[in-house]
């Protein structure tokens, strides 16, 4: 397959709704240069004596907005000009969702399964000594999350090594989708994918694209395929099928299924923890190659993996009304172009898979707060609903069982306010990408997308940042 530079496709979405602005040329290219890019490398003794030398980068993309943030990723195929890319996204998503933060990511070149628990923890570890050496990292200045190839595990090793070398009082702010345990938030794991169906869900209820696409409105009994089963890919088709989607296709690295009567997905996980592979479970019958899976029949097609997958040599055969982006990047904009050409709906990454930095924003927030949600009006709320009710059973003479008052006075806790703010953060989202739509005419919610996240990035530029 062709190698795609990322970054420049980043960059061609972000010329063509560019046009739609009046900002000046300056502040635009300003607004898509990388502000700093940040590579190291370090040597790291492995298990068996050996010494390998390891290559990093972090890209703090745009500082209008302190911190930056942005995930880190662990993959074979990290480069500068995929973490340059990975980060101007990041900015022009936390824009859009307006999460008030300046986008970055990092990226460590190594493939994780090559490496042991504790040589994974000693890079991880080494990594995060370069970034707090060079001041890439800190609750105001630069704050990582998890990505590919990365999870909580390795979020929880870098606030340890960050709080060893620095007396921060607000520590645990300096990473982001880290264990509950060490400041983490409930909710932090499935919000990706969460936030992946709640702007499918958004999508599809907007009767007008629905019938263009010759789809009937809501997310109950349309069908979807999804690339790649991991934390997003996994979540995203949890909460679709538990809406009443149904899942008949799966891309995974040892290959793809397909079986229109629908899969069980926690059966397929199950499955392939015991087998090693999707491949042979059920009715499902394996595709010749995993790629196939775009060129299934199905609503809606779920890339929940890396960049670059639908490109201009396979977007005319990709048969799915919708593609929704959870991964970021996996559509070209030339791939996008052919694609919405035949009517396709495309939601476009930048809002697809904020649901994951949004959720760190409020992991961030309670972590310099010192408090966690719902500590101080659990409590209150209920009393104050039990209050509520014992009126309403005063009036009607009715009295409520356990179970009831249970239901009726029932406070919200943590896990209910970050899904609360993720749903709300979802819908208005979607609005504004979709009234930008209608304003300029458009048929593409990419270009509104990035119309909006440069109207409201630019602003801070023309502000302020520029010394006479
Ligand atoms: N890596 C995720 C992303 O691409 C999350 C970033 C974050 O939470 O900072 O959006």
């Amino acid at each position: 397959m062709a190698k795609y530079n990322f970054f420049e496709q980043v960059n061609k979405n972000f010329d063509k709704a560019a046009a739609y602005t009046k900002f000046d040329k300056g502040i635009l290219s300003q607004i898509k240069m990388c502000n700093t890019v940040y590579h190291v490398s370090f040597p790291l003794r492995r298990d068996d004596g050996s010494v390998e030398v390891i290559e990093g980068w972090r890209v703090e993309h745009s500082h209008h907005k302190m911190p930056t943030k942005g995930g880190i990723r662990y993959s074979h195929k990290v480069d500068e000009d995929e973490t340059m890319a990975l980060a101007a996204l990041m900015s022009y998503k936390c824009a859009l969702v307006d999460v008030p933060f300046g986008g970055a990511k990092g990226g460590v070149k190594i493939s994780t399964r090559s490496y042991s628990e504790s040589e994974l923890e000693r890079i991880t570890r080494r990594y995060t000594f370069e970034l707090v050496k060079k001041g890439f990292i800190g609750p105001g200045v630069d704050v990582p999350a998890p990505d590919y190839g990365t999870g909580a595990r390795e979020m929880g090793w870098i606030l340890d090594t960050y709080r060893q070398m620095k007396d921060d009082l607000n520590a645990e702010a300096c990473v982001t989708g880290k264990p509950i345990s060490q400041g983490g938030i409930r909710g932090r794991t499935e919000a990706t994918g969460r936030g992946v169906y709640f702007g499918i869900r958004e999508a599809l209820n907007v009767k007008k694209d629905m019938d263009a696409l010759g789809l009937e409105v809501g997310v109950e009994d349309k069908t979807f395929c999804v690339q790649g089963l991991g934390n997003v890919g996994y979540h995203a088709s949890k909460y679709m099928t538990e809406a009443g989607a149904k899942l008949i296709g799966v891309a995974e690295i040892e290959g793809a299924i397909y079986d229109p009567a629908g899969i069980d997905l926690e059966a397929l996980m199950a499955y392939r923890k015991e087998t090693g592979s999707i491949i042979g479970f059920g009715t499902s019958k394996e595709l010749s190659d995993n790629s196939m899976i775009f060129e299934m029949d199905c609503d809606i097609m779920i890339p929940a993996a890396l960049e670059s997958q639908i490109t201009a040599e396979n977007a005319n055969k990709v048969k799915a009304k919708i593609i929704a982006e959870a991964a970021n990047g996996p559509v070209t904009a030339d791939a996008h172009e052919m694609m919405k050409e035949r009517g396709a709906l495309i939601i476009p990454d930048t809002y697809m898979n904020a649901g994951g930095v949004v959720v760190s924003y409020f992991e961030w927030l309670k972590d310099i707060q010192h408090v966690r949600y719902g500590r101080m009006n659990k409590k209150f709320d209920e009393g104050s609903l039990l209050k509520i009710v014992r009126e309403l059973e005063s009036i009607s003479g009715k009295a409520y069982n356990t179970a009831d008052l249970e239901r009726l006075t029932y406070g919200a806790g943590e896990a209910d306010l970050v899904d609360s703010g993720l749903e709300e953060t979802m819908i208005t989202a979607y609005n504004q990408i979709t009234e930008i739509r209608e304003q300029h005419n458009l048929n593409d919610l990419r270009t509104a997308a990035f119309i909006n996240a440069i109207q409201k990035i630019g602003i801070m530029y023309e502000q302020m940042g520029i010394f006479p």
